[in-house]
Parts: C-alpha cells; structure tokens; sequence
C-alpha cells in the first residue's frame, strides 16, 4: 500500500465546500461545489484500504470504493473513472444524492473521531471529471444483436438497464409518458440536489449509443400494454410508483392543499424553462406563503427547500416523530435547517381550517394539528406515536404541501392485464434472482418492485435485470435452435 494512503490520522475530513445559506436561499443551483483535484487526492487518502471494505458491503452496488480512492489519490483519474463505472452507470449521480450517511460513508470503518472518508464527493468528482476530460464515450457494441427490447419507464431502473442492454448489442427503445428523460431524476429532485444539465448530458450519451427513446407514450393509454409484448423479444416494466399517501380529515379537500409530487415537478419544469399554468396562477408558488410540509422524508426535504428558495415568507416542517426517528437523510434535514426550515416535531395533522377570500373561494388558512409522543416500539420495532390529549394547535397555512410518501398504481389495470403478479402491496411481483414476472418475457426493476426506494437501488435493479433478460433471450434462442 502507497505510504500515501492512511492519512485520516493526520488529515481531517472535508467535504466539498457548500454555498453560503443566504446565496443557496436566492436559487436552485447546487449547493456543494466541486472539489479541487488536490482536494479530491487529500481526502480520497484518508482510506485505510481495508481488507473487508464495509463500505463496498454496504453501497448497494458493491462499487469498488477502496480501488477508485486509492487511484484518485495517486492521481490516476482515468483509472479511477474506469472502475467507478464498471460497477455504476451514473457514479455522477450517486455521488451527489445517495443518503451517503445511511450507505457507504456511514459504514466506513474508521475509527470514530476522526469522520467517514467523503466516498461519495469523491465519486461524483471522478465522473465530473471524466466527463471534463471527454472520457466518457457512447457505448459501441461489439457486436449487434437482431432482438428488440423494450423498456417502460425513462427512470435511473430503466436507464441503467437500456444501457446494460445495449452494451450487450440489444436494439433498445425506452417508453415514457414524461417528454423528457430521466423520471425522478428530472421531476422529483431538485436542481439544488441534482442539476437537470447532468441527467440530460446522460441522455445524450445514450442516444448516440443507439438508445431509441419514445417520449410522451403512455403504456396502457397511448400503446396498449399488449402492442409493446408483441413489439419486444422481451419487455421491463421500470415504471416507479406514484400513488400519493393522502391525508384526511377535515378540511383536508380545500384548495391549496397539494399533493408534493405535484407541486415538486412545477418547480422543476419552471426550473427548466416550461410555463406551468397551476405555477403561474399562483397554486403551486410558495412565494410570499405561509407554507406548511406533512411528512418527514426525502421528498418533505426537497419540498420544504424549494419552498424556501420560491420565496415562501415561512416553511415549516409537521412530522408525527421526532428528530431522531425521521426517515430522511440527517444532511438533508441539516440543509434545511440552514436554510431557514423551522420543524415542528411530534406533532400530525388533525384537520385544515379554510378562511373565504375577498373573491368568495374557500381556501387553506391553517393546519390544525396535535402533539405526539412515542410510545413502545411495535413488531417493526419502530416506536409507536399516540396523540396527547388536549394537545391541540393551530399552525398558519396558506399553502400546504401533502409528502406522506408514494404507493405503487393499479399495475392490472394500467396495462389491462389482470393475470400480472402483484404483491399485497401492489408491487410487480418477480422472481428472486430472475427479476421475471409471472408472464413470460415480461420483467420489472426499480421502485415498481421494491415500493419507494433509492436512486442507487433502482440502478442495482436495472442492472441486473438487464443480465436476466440477457439469459432468459439466450435461452430462448438456445431452445428454438434445438427444438430446430
Ligand atoms: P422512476 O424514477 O419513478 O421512473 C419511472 C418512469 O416511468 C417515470 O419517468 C414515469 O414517467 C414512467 N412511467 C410510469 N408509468 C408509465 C407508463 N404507463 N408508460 C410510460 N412511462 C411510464 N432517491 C435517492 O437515492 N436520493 C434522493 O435524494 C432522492 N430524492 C427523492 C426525492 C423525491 C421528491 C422523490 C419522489 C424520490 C426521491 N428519491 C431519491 C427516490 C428515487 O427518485 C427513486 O427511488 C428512483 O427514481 C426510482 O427509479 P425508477 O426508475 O424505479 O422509477
Ligand atoms: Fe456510496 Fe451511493 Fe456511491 Fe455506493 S453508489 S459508493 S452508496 S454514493
Ligand atoms: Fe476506506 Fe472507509 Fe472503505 Fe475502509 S471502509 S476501505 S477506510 S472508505
């Protein structure tokens, strides 16, 4: 090992440096600047290079993290870029919104006291650079193959596969009822999280590979499910989930209570210069609005920061549990609270209170809401939460934001096809390690599977579905050669 390595004993941990609070309130830029190449080097020394690498265990990928650090700090970026990819197809992506804290730098093994070493900063600075540096090329299959595959769902899950698909010389076509590429990537998270440039310079790349893309095609609605099986020597359903958790009560219908889905994708089409009726008349602006998020993960987070960013002239956070027990990442509930967030923990809505405007429509003037405790963990070994009696408040509203996460959509009936394997859940049901539904040649990956997850994991999933479909058409082929 180069003596270069092991320099957490005398090196601190640094993270990229991050945007000053008030400069990161007036837009929806990046908040976390790129390292500098020495910078990238000092930190990506700090490894210890353990012989069982925890965080490697721990990325859903099994990235090769301690090879990539070691490169970096030698300064063999190209190389380091090469492993990095072999193992992600968007490292650039990971490095920026993976929960690092819960994942690879939350396992890292050194000692406490002296910080996890910044994996994932390091990751995206490998990537930014490779791309900088044009060493990041459209794929070229060795050789090509006749059969046809079709994706559903332009997300990380379908993306990672086509790309996997590809590589291995399938003609693939991506379907989506989005108009651009990237599901989530585009119209969930935020620019402040993820810049849309880096998503769209994926798409590009995968378009001069030969990916074939059809936008605004809706599978079930635009193409029958049935047309795309006849079109495809096998099909992957890649298709998220989207069904909102609704909150009810009283009051819970009046106008100004929106779903955060909704009101996160107007911001990022506003972001990415689209005009957005329910944005311009106000319905979906928090600018000048006393704006109130339910719900306390990653999408209440991104909620909540957009709405600072929109102007919003207060942004408070309602989550039943407290601090310690919320599902979000804790660095995106620190950003938040540097940037203005006030949360207001243990404590659920009840009911919404409306106020009638000068122009005669009802319209949500507060949340009326009671305080929580924590009670004794239940068979999932989380903490119950009971209201307390008498713990009622009221919190000014007019604009309130429903995050309370997402289920999947009737998958039977979207696709007329009531003989498809669903879970209790509504989830695609596939099989352990063949990612195959119960209907031949059909596969699935991604949140459609798994109920809401991670960028990371949809990519984990893309990717090895690709390798079964790459099986189950060799097969196949196999097969109708012998029975020939
Ligand atoms: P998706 O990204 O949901 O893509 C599915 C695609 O399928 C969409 O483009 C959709 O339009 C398309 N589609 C659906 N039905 C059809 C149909 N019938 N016909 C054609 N197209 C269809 N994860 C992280 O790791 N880090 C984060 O910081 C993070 N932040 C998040 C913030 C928000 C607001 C949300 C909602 C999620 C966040 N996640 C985050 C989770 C992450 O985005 C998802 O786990 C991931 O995108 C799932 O990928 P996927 O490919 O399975 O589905
Ligand atoms: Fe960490 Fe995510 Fe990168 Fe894996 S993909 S090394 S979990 S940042
Ligand atoms: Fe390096 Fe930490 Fe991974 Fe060990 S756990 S190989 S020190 S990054």
């Amino acid at each position: 090992m180069p003596e270069r390595m092991l320099q957490f004993v005398r090196l601190d941990q640094q993270t990229p440096d991050k945007r000053d609070s008030a400069a990161r309130r007036a837009d929806f830029a990046e908040i976390y600047t790129e390292f500098q190449p020495a910078k990238a080097a000092a930190q990506a020394s700090r490894c210890s290079q353990c012989g069982v690498p925890f965080c490697q265990v721990h990325c859903p990928l099994n990235n090769n993290i301690p090879d990539w650090l070691k490169l970096t700090a030698e300064g063999r970026l190209e190389e380091a870029y090469e492993v990095s990819a072999a193992t992600n197809n968007f490292p650039e992506i990971c490095g920026r919104i993976c929960p690092q804290d819960r994942l690879c730098e939350g396992n890292c093994v050194i000692e406490k006291g002296f910080d996890s070493v910044t994996i994932g900063a390091v990751e995206r600075y490998v990537t930014d650079t490779a791309f900088e540096r044009g060493w990041v090329k459209p794929i070229k299959p060795v050789r090509e193959r006749t059969e046809s595959i079709g994706i559903i769902g332009a997300g990380p899950g379908g993306l990672a596969a086509a790309e996997e698909l590809r590589r291995r010389g399938y003609q693939v076509v991506v379907y989506d009822r989005h108009d651009r590429v990237g599901g989530l990537l585009i119209y969930g998270i935020p620019n402040f999280k993820l810049d849309k440039a880096i998503v769209q310079r994926r798409q590009q790349l995968m378009e001069a590979s030969g990916i074939v893309f059809r936008l605004e095609t809706e599978i079930g609605r635009d193409i029958s499910f049935a047309d795309i099986r006849s079109r495809h020597a096998a099909v992957l359903v890649a298709t998220g989930v989207y069904r909102a958790r609704d909150v009810g009560g009283p009051g819970s219908g009046l106008p100004g209570i929106v779903p955060a889905l909704d009101y996160l994708t107007a911001a990022n089409r506003v972001g990415l210069g689209d005009r957005v009726a329910a944005f311009a008349d106000g319905l979906l602006d928090a600018n000048g609005k006393n704006v109130v998020v339910i719900g306390g993960g990653d999408t209440a987070m991104d909620c909540v920061r957009t709405a600072v960013r929109q102007g919003a002239t207060s942004v408070k956070c309602l989550y039943r549990r407290d601090k310690a027990n919320m599902p979000g990442s804790m660095r995106e509930v620190a950003n938040a609270e540097e940037e203005g967030v006030a949360f207001v923990w243990l404590a659920a809505p009840e009911a919404f209170i409306g106020e009638t405007g000068a122009d005669g429509t009802a319209r949500v003037a507060a949340v009326r809401a009671v305080k929580m405790h924590l009670g004794l963990p239940d068979a999932s070994g989380r903490q119950s939460v009971e209201p307390i009696e008498g713990g009622h408040f009221n919190v000014p509203a007019d604009l309130v934001i429903k995050a309370l996460g997402f289920d999947p959509e009737d998958m039977q009936a979207a696709f007329a096809l009531p003989e498809l394997g669903v879970s209790r859940w509504g989830t695609l049901k596939v099989g352990h390690s063949t990612f195959m539904t119960n209907i031949a040649g059909v596969f699935a990956a991604g949140d459609i599977v798994r109920g809401a997850s991670l960028v990371v994991w949809a990519i984990r999933d893309g990717r090895d579905a690709a390798q079964q479909i790459h099986a189950y058409l060799q097969q196949t082929t196999a097969t109708a050669v012998a029975a020939e």
